[in-house]
């Protein structure tokens, strides 16, 4: 049964013995002292191409190898429990971590979806024994999980999953495809959403199970985007045996699980799970990056270059805004959970309106650039990918669904598969989760 985020954290801060104060100074000696100042706008764009394989592999064992010195020091899995290796503490000691790591390198890649949504579904509906066994060792850098969520067939309409798990003995046998893991090639788990029974209406045939991902029946395929970025992947499972103690929550019931798995999912800016830098913004993308455009194409001067850059500003300050908001209010219960949604599709809009502005700034070195450009190069490429900050964790059309339907109770959206049973239902038909 899930306990919410908010209960899972309110406990941990009954356990707190830190103040937020001594915490906090805490955390910024051990920060300054253990990891290496950032570059000015290291890391921004969308998804660029900007790495070797060599230079993505070793950039992982280093954010490993960070995340088990944070928990070392004791900085690690603020929000998880003890007694699975967390610190027990409050989103409030969370949100102060991650003041003082801004500017620092931190384990980025290990974030999303480890600790959010992967970890934090564990947490809720993992046994006892699947907790011990994973969250600690999650929590020390030693396992790196994905989603199984999207498959070829369904994105938006996650229940209409196709990948099928068939129970043999104690076990589960999985078939199927997954797609869009982003870095499934360099990860270790998986938590994967599964058709078990094709008999009853799509919601309630669905099963989540954890498997880890270097297996011989997982072929991880890399998929090269237009900008030669090839961390997203596709998997082919080939009867991938799963033993049923590695199920989460019960047989049919995976759209419980579901459903807050995909609610942690649109929490990422708001998530007491989760270690990023302040103001961090799905997909990296933020407001300063136009006044170092502008400087390099040479138009800092010009007013409506000006203009633009302060709208970019303006989103950044809406859109922390609004997370924090939404943050407290969902905690506090005062919102309800999926008003989510509301952070999710601003910051999708925000982040492509960011990227679409600094494309502009670039003038025509956003068609044409050399490396030599500074922060003009790769404005072009980063406006061809500005959509995947409004498709990435569910598309920012489905977020104004739920947010019609479940936060401002409009009618719901028809839908010809919602009292029929999977199997009857044509593919390719309107899904709608
Ligand atoms: C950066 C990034 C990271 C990702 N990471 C992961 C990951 O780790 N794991 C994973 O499983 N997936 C991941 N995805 C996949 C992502 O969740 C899906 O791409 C997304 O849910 C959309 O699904 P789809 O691509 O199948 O598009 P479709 O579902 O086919 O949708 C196509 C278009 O139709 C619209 N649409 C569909 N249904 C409706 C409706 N009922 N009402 C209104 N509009 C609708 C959609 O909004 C979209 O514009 C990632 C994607 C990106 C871009």
């Amino acid at each position: 049964m899930s306990t919410g985020t908010g209960s899972a954290a309110g406990a941990a801060n009954a356990e707190a013995t830190e103040s937020v104060a001594d915490f906090r100074r805490r955390a910024r000696t051990w920060i300054r002292a253990n990891l290496r100042p950032l570059e000015h706008n290291e890391g921004a764009g969308v998804m660029r191409a900007d790495t070797t394989d060599e230079e993505e592999l070793a950039a992982v064992a280093r954010e490993r190898q960070i995340q088990r010195m944070l928990f070392d020091a004791g900085l690690a899995g603020i929000c998880f429990p003890r007694e699975y290796g967390g610190q027990g503490l409050s989103p409030e000691h969370q949100r102060a971590f991650n003041e003082e790591i801004t500017g620092f390198e931190y384990p980025g890649r290990l974030q999303a979806p480890t600790f959010s949504p992967c970890a934090a579904v564990l947490l809720e509906f993992g046994t006892p024994e699947q907790k011990e066994r994973h969250l600690p060792a999650i929590i020390k850098g030693e396992e790196i999980w994905m989603q199984f969520l999207s498959e070829p067939s369904s994105g938006s309409d996650v229940a209409g999953a196709l990948t099928t798990a068939v129970r043999e003995g104690d076990d589960w046998i999985l078939n199927g495809s997954k797609i869009w893991t982003t870095g499934a090639w360099w990860s270790d788990w998986a938590l994967c959403l599964a058709r078990t029974n094709w008999d009853v209406p799509k919601h309630r045939g669905l099963t989540v199970f954890i498997m880890p991902l270097r297996q011989p029946g997982i072929d991880v395929q890399r998929i090269e985007m237009l900008n030669g970025n090839k961390e997203f992947c596709q998997e082919f499972i080939t009867d991938v045996r799963v033993p049923d103690t590695d199920r989460i929550g019960d047989v049919d019931n995976g759209w419980t699980v579901g459903t807050r798995w995909m609610f942690h999912e649109r929490m990422l800016h708001n998530s007491p799970f989760v270690t990023v830098p302040a103001g961090w913004s799905y997909g990296g993308v933020d407001a300063t990056v136009l006044v170092d455009v502008a400087r390099d194409a040479g138009r800092l001067d010009e007013p409506r270059v000006r203009d633009l850059i302060g709208e970019g500003r303006v989103l950044d300050l809406v859109r922390e805004s609004l997370q924090g908001r939404i943050g407290r209010g969902v905690v506090s219960r005062r919102m309800p959970d999926q008003s989510a949604a509301i952070g999710r599709l601003f910051a999708g809009i925000a982040s492509t309106r960011v990227t679409s502005m600094a494309y502009d700034i670039a003038g025509s070195a956003g068609a044409a650039w050399s490396a030599e450009d500074g922060a003009v190069a790769e404005c072009g490429n980063d406006f061809l990918l500005r959509q995947t900050t409004c498709i990435g964790g569910g598309t920012t059309e489905m977020a104004r669904n739920v947010i019609s339907e479940r936060v401002l109770g409009m009618p719901r959206e028809p839908a010809l598969d919602r009292d029929r049973a999977f199997r009857d239902v044509p593919r390719g038909g309107s899904g709608r989760s």
